[in-house]
């Protein structure tokens, strides 16, 4: 039973295991975990928490996060219901406005395999949301969101205001944009900008990439991606890691993966703490060995 009121129609589950909803399998409960359709929905549940001081939270498809074992005090925003896009033809390309909810890897697929679209074939088989590879700045295989984004309209709690936000203004750099930055911002849809391509190609491009994920990639158990950023130009964290020694090196249920040493995954029953202390056990024998200061991409939700 809910005593606020979140929005009419809103979906609410109350103490829902966020565990069921992150690509690693780990959390605890959040006290209150929303489903929104809708920007109205998002707009007035988030100025609800803020009326009502509740800690919030907004989550994607959680594929780049740790959740505490202890859950979250607060209410967790979920936005893959909002998962509209728009289509809109121009001299110069095809612009696709998509909400934030709506999946990356979904929307690599529709617009390559249906409309034969090039410039997002990079994302195909990156597991989040348009709003979490926005704030992110996902990319893979030589592209980066920043390489198609050409406008975001933002939620600012602070103002209380729809914002738009275009080119530079996004900030983008390595696995960071402006939302990374601004605690106050949130990604409400986002729209590319792509051109006409040939379809064999494109189809080719995506299944390549999805081909060299299922060999390289441990796919076949719980992970959140890449385990660290990319220290810099020409070093790969994942033969750092496997050089130190450090492949298959494992607390609790987490492990250092045999497959790619990038990856920390989820053996099964793994804790936040067993991945936590996976992590900095990796950083302090990395910085001992290399001199080299790893920087986490997981994101960690505390409690
Ligand atoms: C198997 C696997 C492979 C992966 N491969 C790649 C890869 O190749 N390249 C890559 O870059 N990443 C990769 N990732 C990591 C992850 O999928 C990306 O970072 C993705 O962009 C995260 O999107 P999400 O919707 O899951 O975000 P979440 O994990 O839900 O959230 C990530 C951050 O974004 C914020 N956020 C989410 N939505 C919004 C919004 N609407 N407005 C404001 N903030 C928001 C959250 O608060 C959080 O801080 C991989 C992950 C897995 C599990």
């Amino acid at each position: 039973m809910c005593n606020i009121d979140f929005g009419r129609d809103i979906e609410i589950k109350i103490n829902e295991p966020l565990s069921k909803h992150s690509s690693f399998r780990i959390g605890g409960g959040a006290k209150y975990a929303l489903f929104p359709k809708n920007r109205e929905e998002l707009i007035f549940a988030v100025n609800t928490c803020i009326q009502r001081h509740k800690k919030f939270l907004i989550v994607g498809n959680a594929s780049n996060l740790l959740f505490d074992d202890n859950g979250f005090d607060g209410v967790v925003i979920f936005t893959t219901k909002m998962d509209n896009t728009e289509y809109i033809h121009k001299n110069d390309g095809v612009y696709i406005k998509a909400e934030c909810g709506k999946s990356l890897t979904e929307l690599a697929s529709e617009v390559g395999k249906k409309h034969s679209l090039q410039g997002l074939e990079f994302a195909y088989g990156i597991p989040g949301t348009v709003g979490g590879a926005v704030y992110m700045n996902a990319g893979a295989y030589g592209g980066q969101m920043s390489d198609v984004v050409v406008e975001t309209e933002a939620y600012d709690f602070k103002a209380q205001r729809v914002v738009t936000v275009t080119g530079e203004e996004h900030k983008f750099s390595y696995r960071h944009s402006l939302f990374g930055e601004t605690p106050g911002l949130i990604v409400l849809s986002t729209t590319v900008k792509l051109s006409l391509g040939d379809a064999e190609e494109i189809f080719a491009k995506m299944n390549k990439t999805m081909t060299s994920r299922k060999e390289k990639q441990p796919l076949e158990l719980p992970n959140a991606g890449s385990t660290f950023k990319r220290p810099g130009e020409n070093i790969f964290v994942g033969k750092l890691i496997e050089d130190a020694g450090l492949k298959g090196y494992s607390v609790g249920g987490a492990q250092i993966s045999e497959k790619h040493a990038g990856f920390t995954v989820n053996r099964g029953g793994a804790t936040s703490s067993d991945v936590r202390s996976v992590i900095e056990h990796t950083k302090a024998v990395v910085l001992e060995k290399y001199g080299v200061l790893l920087e986490s991409e997981i994101i960690y939700i505390p409690y």
